[in-house]
């Protein structure tokens, strides 16, 4: 499966003319941890939701405001009850974009967030990319049929004009719940054609495909997995410096995408 971006058309098929003809207007912007989502928030000048869309009690949090012709939504799973740490991971990704597509009806969702990338793939450390597809590397299933549902793959819809205006990097994502990588895990990453590797992206492209919302990734390279930093402390001392690049490309995303219909982007 060598990596492509020129299969949109089976995405932009399955969607009616008039949502892909319309401009956009509603956008929801999905950022797994509040370092990554806090300049976008200043940026954009966005307010924390008081009136919650979401259920009482739960540490979701959404920032929103107008930015030109835009409604914007930054969401987020927020801390941990408990441990009080960012809820990083599939689980928490996919409960907060399904209630907040449910409530919202965006046109348009972006997962907005860092990723680890493969040197031997062409990565470097502040590379922004837009996944062509996404798949999990976690979920092995060795029977027949149930192993390609694990797999999960699933094309992000067509942004070619973002990916040349931008000039980002195009690549696969692969999606696990863990930071680290097992060998067994490698072997799924190697399968799935992979250049960037995170925690989100294959479960949120899950229910987006659902509840059939384009979805597009922007994935800025925090950490080189097949590089010799450990990749915690790799993550975490480039982390405010590639925060700092993801922030620039999502606002010129942002203003790319203002007054134009999703066949444009
Ligand atoms: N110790 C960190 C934990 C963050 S988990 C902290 O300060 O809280 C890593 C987050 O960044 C996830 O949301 C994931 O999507 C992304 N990420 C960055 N590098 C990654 C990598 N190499 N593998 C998987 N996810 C990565």
């Amino acid at each position: 499966m060598a990596p492509h971006d020129d299969q949109p058309e089976v995405k932009v098929e399955a969607m009616a003319s008039e949502a892909l003809n319309k401009p956009i207007s509603t956008i929801v912007i999905f950022i797994a941890m509040h370092t990554e989502a806090l300049p976008l928030v200043n940026r954009f000048q966005l307010q924390e939701d008081h009136d919650s869309v979401f259920p009482k009690g739960v540490p979701w949090v959404r920032y929103h405001g107008m930015y030109k012709d835009l409604h914007l939504n930054i969401v987020q799973p927020g801390k941990d009850p408990v441990l009080g740490v960012d809820s990083v991971g599939t689980v928490s990704a996919s409960l907060v974009i399904y209630a907040t597509i449910q409530a919202l009806k965006p046109d348009l969702v972006i997962n907005a967030g860092t990723a680890g990338g493969f040197k031997a793939k062409g990565a470097a450390i502040g590379d922004v990319f837009l996944a062509s597809e996404v798949a999990f590397h976690d979920r092995r299933i060795p029977i027949p049929v149930f192993d390609l549902y694990g797999v999960g793959l699933r094309q992000a819809f067509s942004a070619s004009n973002i990916l040349k205006e931008l000039n980002l990097k195009i690549g696969r994502l692969s999606t696990g719940d863990s930071l680290d990588m097992s060998a067994q895990d490698e072997a799924s990453i190697t399968a799935n054609d992979a250049t960037v590797k995170d925690m989100e992206g294959a479960a949120i492209a899950y229910v987006a495909e659902l509840l059939k919302v384009p979805i597009i990734f922007l994935k800025a390279v925090t950490d080189i997995v097949d590089g010799d930093k450990p990749t915690a402390e790799e993550f975490l001392n480039n982390l405010t410096a590639v925060t700092a690049t993801l922030d620039e490309t999502v606002a010129k995303a942002i203003d790319f995408l203002n007054g134009k219909c999703l066949l444009e982007i």
